[in-house]
């Protein structure tokens, strides 16, 4: 185990940038201060970095760490932090590593003993959620589903079991066969499509799931999140024969009476007054 203070001594430290997802605005006052610190800028598109940093009157060198050059790039930027130079990674848009690069160079400079901070900023499944209308205490971040429809069908199945809220990326391209999948393998449940967040045109669109794919395909354009209710379905409780036969087995382990009623109700989720009742009727007299 290793306890060190983020802003404490000299030791490297590698800033993530949360960069603006439309509105410029929210760049924040605090990147621009950090920014200015810096020797070099990483990013996943140096061309967009430097056209965001331009907006803010900033230029620095930059350099590329994009999915494909990932592993490399984070050597040179982790041999760059240990020479003492100060290195910050931005995506092009949000948080790095949210359906962006970033993980791996996260990764090797753990492992290298660089220390690592962010600077706040938006995210589209944030955004997405805090505005959803739906319970936003327990939710489940996908982000893009895989490409391939079997993969992609085979995910939703695992994901229609799940309670917490469900937050999807997905790109125009793709949007309306996406959410026919969705009505077909989660069933016809409340969802909302999140557009063009922080823009001019944001827009939320709110309805089932059904609804939501028969919009005209043309109108849904641009970024866009997909929040999907959770499923809300009560697991049916445990019928009299299925409490009887599992108080059976715990009685046949030697437990006794109050311990197997104990057992039975929190291992089936049912009351324990109503599994008490049943051992009554069933068992007391033998035991
Ligand atoms: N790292 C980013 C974040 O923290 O939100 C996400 C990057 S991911 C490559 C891009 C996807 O995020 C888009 O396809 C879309 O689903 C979502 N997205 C990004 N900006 C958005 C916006 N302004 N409005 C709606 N969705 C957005």
């Amino acid at each position: 185990m290793k306890r060190e203070l983020n802003f404490e001594g000299n030791s490297p430290l590698l800033y993530l940038i949360a960069t603006p997802i439309g509105n410029l605005s929210e760049f924040s006052p605090r990147a621009i201060d950090v920014i200015k610190e810096m020797d070099y800028v990483a990013a996943e598109d140096t061309r967009n970095a430097s056209a965001l940093l331009s907006r803010f009157s900033l230029s620095k060198p930059t350099i590329s760490c994009r999915e494909h050059n990932e592993e490399e790039a984070a050597s040179k930027i982790v041999e760059l932090l240990k020479e003492g130079k100060k290195v910050c990674y931005m995506s092009d848009a949000g948080y790095p590593t949210l359906s962006d690069p970033g993980e791996r160079l996260v990764a090797r400079c753990l492992e290298q003993g660089i220390k690592v901070t962010v600077v706040s900023g938006p995210s589209a499944a944030i955004n997405a959620l805090s505005c959803s209308g739906l319970d936003s205490s327990h939710f489940y971040f996908e982000g893009f589903l895989p490409a391939k429809e079997s993969e992609r069908n085979e995910e939703l199945r695992e994901l229609a079991k799940r309670k917490e809220t469900l937050i999807f990326y997905e790109s125009p391209h793709r949007i309306t066969k996406t959410l026919i999948a969705m009505a077909a393998s989660l069933g016809n449940r409340k969802a909302v499509i999140a557009r063009e967040l922080t823009k001019l045109h944001e827009e939320f669109i709110r309805g089932t799931l059904s609804e939501l794919a028969l919009e005209p395909e043309d109108s849904l354009r641009g970024e866009m999140v997909i929040v999907v209710e959770g499923n809300l379905e009560k697991e049916e409780e445990a019928d009299d024969n299925a409490i009887l036969l599992a108080l059976k087995d715990e009685l046949d382990w030697g437990r006794k009476g109050k311990e197997a009623v104990k057992n039975v109700a929190a291992n089936l989720s049912v009351p324990k007054n109503r599994v008490y009742a049943l051992y009554l009727s069933a068992f007391k007299a033998e035991n």
